[in-house]
C-alpha cells in the first residue's frame, strides 16, 4: 500500500493500524490455527463501522486483498492473508440484550463466550458451538451448530438482522424486510458479501443444563455407534447429544489409569433439570455397556460451552476435513473404528453433530445453508501442539476422511472445510442454493473484494 494510503488509513481509524516490523505485528497476526502462517501487509483493529468503512475502502482503492478476521478460529486461516489488509473486528465486542423482546445485539468482534456470558445474566442463549472462544462472525456466517440446535436451530436460524459494510464502502441493514437477498445469502454464504460489523438474534430461556461428557471403553464403539444412531431420532430436542472417536489425553482432569486410550465419548447437554435428562438419556445408557466415567452434571449453560476451552487453546497445528452424513450404515463405523484406531496424536479426533429437530424446520432454500437433510456434521480433525506433527495430522485426516466419505453426502460444512478442496466441494454443499448464492454475490461484490474466504465467484 502506498505510504500516503497507509497514513490516511492511520489517521481515519479510532482503533489501530499494525504494520509489518511494529511491536504489536506478531501477536496480532497469529491465528487460533498454529499451522497458518500469514504475514499481511497491514492489519486495521476496527473500533467502529466508521473504522470499517475506511478499511474497506482503503483496502479496495489500494488493490489490496482484505481479509476478514473474526475470531481467527477458522481451519484454513481465512481471517488473514498474505501481503494484505486485514480488517479485525476484535474490538468490536458489545452485546446489548433486549429482555422484553428476548433479542440481544452483538457487536462482530465477539467471541461466543462475550455473547453466552451477556445474555446468561438474563436466562437467555443463542445456539452456537461447544468452544468458548470461537468468533460469533465466523460461526454465524457458515451456519453455527452446537447443543441447543436440536431445540432452537442452527445460530443462522436465529439472527434477526445483520449491518453491513459492502465492497463499495456503504452500509447496509439486511434483515427479512431489508435486503432480503442479502439477508439469506448471509445465512450460510459466509464472509463473502461483505463485513458485518453487528448481529441481532433471537434468544431462547435457557438458564441451567444437564451437561457433561459420558466416556466409553472404544472397544465398545461399534455397538455405541449403532444405538446413538438409532436412539437420535427418538432423543427429544432438550438433548445435545454428540458422539466422539478420540483419546483421553494424558493430564489432568482425567484419571490416570485411562490416560492415552482410546475412548469413545457421548457428549450430552440436556436444556431441563436432571430428572428429565437422566429419563432422557436412560434407553440409549440402558442398552450401552458401563462407561468409564459420567461426569454429566447441573451447570450454567456458559460451563458446558466453555468445557473444552482448556483442552484446546490457542496455537496448536490443526488439519481437518469435514462431511454431511445422512446415514451411518454398519459397514461405515467399521471404517470409522478402523481409521480412529490410527490417530497420530492424542488430541486428533472425530465428531458427529446432530443436523435434525429444528434444523430441519427451516427449509433448504430458506437459507444459504442447504443441506438440512442431512442427519449429522461430521469433522475429522487432526491436531497437535507439536508442528513437527503437521504432516501426520494432516495425512491421517485426509486418510480417514478419504475412507469414510463414500458413506458420506458430497458437500461439508463450509467451517470445517479446509482451502485444498477445490471449487466442487463449495458447490456440492451449497446445492440447488449455489446459483442464487453467486447471483447475490454479483449484487453485493461483483469485482470479488471480499474472496478470502469458502468463495463463491460472482455469477457472470
Ligand atoms: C476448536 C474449534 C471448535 C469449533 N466448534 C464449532 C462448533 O461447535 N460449531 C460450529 O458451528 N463451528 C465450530 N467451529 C468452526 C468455527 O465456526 C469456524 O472455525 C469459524 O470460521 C470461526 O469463526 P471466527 O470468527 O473465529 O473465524 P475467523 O478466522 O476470524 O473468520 C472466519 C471467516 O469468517 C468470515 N468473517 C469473520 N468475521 C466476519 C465479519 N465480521 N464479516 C464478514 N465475514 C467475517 C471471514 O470471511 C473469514 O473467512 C469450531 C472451530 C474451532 C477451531
Amino acid at each position: 500500500m502506498r505510504e500516503e494510503a497507509t497514513t490516511k488509513l492511520r489517521q481515519s481509524l479510532r482503533g489501530q493500524l499494525i504494520a509489518r516490523g511494529e511491536a504489536d505485528y506478531d501477536e496480532a497476526r497469529k491465528l487460533y490455527n498454529g499451522m497458518i502462517d500469514k504475514r499481511p501487509e497491514l492489519i486495521a483493529r476496527c473500533s467502529d463501522v466508521a473504522d470499517v468503512i475506511a478499511a474497506v475502502n482503503a483496502g479496495r482503492d489500494e488493490g489490496l486483498p482484505i481479509a476478514i478476521r473474526g475470531g481467527g478460529h477458522n481451519g484454513p486461516g481465512f481471517g488473514s492473508v498474505d501481503d494484505g489488509l486485514v480488517i479485525d473486528m476484535s474490538l468490536m465486542k458489545g452485546v446489548r440484550v433486549d429482555p422484553a423482546s428476548r433479542s440481544a445485539r452483538v457487536g462482530a468482534g465477539c467471541t461466543q463466550g462475550d455473547v453466552d456470558h451477556a445474555t446468561h445474566a438474563f436466562g437467555l442463549a443463542v445456539p452456537a458451538g461447544i468452544i468458548s472462544t470461537t468468533g460469533i462472525a465466523g460461526l454465524t456466517l457458515s451456519g453455527g451448530h452446537g447443543y441447543l440446535s436440536r431445540k432452537y436451530g442452527l445460530t443462522i436460524d436465529n439472527l434477526l438482522e445483520a449491518d453491513v459494510v459492502l465492497a463499495d464502502g456503504s452500509f447496509v441493514t439486511a434483515s427479512k424486510e431489508q435486503n432480503a437477498d442479502l439477508f439469506w445469502a448471509l445465512r450460510g454464504g459466509g464472509g463473502n458479501f461483505g463485513v458485518v460489523t453487528s448481529f441481532k438474534f433471537k434468544l431462547h430461556p435457557v438458564s441451567s443444563v444437564f451437561a457433561g461428557p459420558i466416556a466409553f471403553d472404544q472397544k465398545h464403539a461399534r455397538t455405541i455407534m449403532q444405538r446413538y444412531r438409532d436412539f437420535l431420532p427418538t432423543a427429544p430436542e432438550e438433548l445435545g447429544i454428540f458422539l466422539g472417536l478420540k483419546t483421553i489425553l494424558s493430564s489432568a482432569p482425567f484419571p490416570e489409569e485411562f490416560w492415552g486410550k482410546p475412548l469413545c465419548l457421548l457428549m450430552c447437554c440436556y436444556d431441563g433439570p436432571e430428572d428429565k435428562a437422566r429419563a432422557a438419556l436412560a434407553p440409549l445408557l440402558g442398552a450401552l455397556p458401563e462407561p468409564w466415567f459420567n461426569w454429566m452434571s447441573t451447570m450454567p449453560y456458559p460451563a458446558v460451552q466453555s468445557m473444552f476451552d482448556g483442552l484446546y487453546p490457542k496455537g496448536m497445528q490443526w488439519y481437518w476435513r469435514g462431511d454431511f452424513v445422512r446415514t451411518l450404515p454398519d459397514a461405515a463405523i467399521d471404517v470409522h473404528l478402523e481409521q480412529a484406531a490410527k490417530a497420530p496424536s492424542e488430541l486428533s479426533l472425530m465428531h458427529l453433530y446432530p443436523i435434525d429437530g429444528a434444523v430441519k424446520r427451516v427449509k433448504s432454500d430458506e437459507t444459504a445453508w442447504n443441506c438440512r437433510d442431512a442427519t449429522w456434521s461430521m469433522v475429522i480433525a487432526g491436531i497437535d501442539p507439536n508442528p513437527q506433527k503437521a504432516g501426520p495430522i494432516t495425512r491421517w485426516t485426509k486418510a480417514y476422511w478419504e475412507a469414510v466419505h463414500p458413506f458420506d453426502l458430497g458437500g461439508a460444512y463450509p467451517n470445517f472445510m479446509m482451502d485444498d478442496e477445490g471449487a466442487a466441494r463449495l458447490k456440492a454443499t451449497y446445492g440447488d442454493n449455489y446459483q442464487r448464492l453467486a447471483a447475490v454475490k454479483q449484487r453485493y461484490d461483483k469485482t470479488n473484494l471480499f474472496r478470502i474466504n469458502q468463495n463463491i465467484v460472482p455469477a457472470a
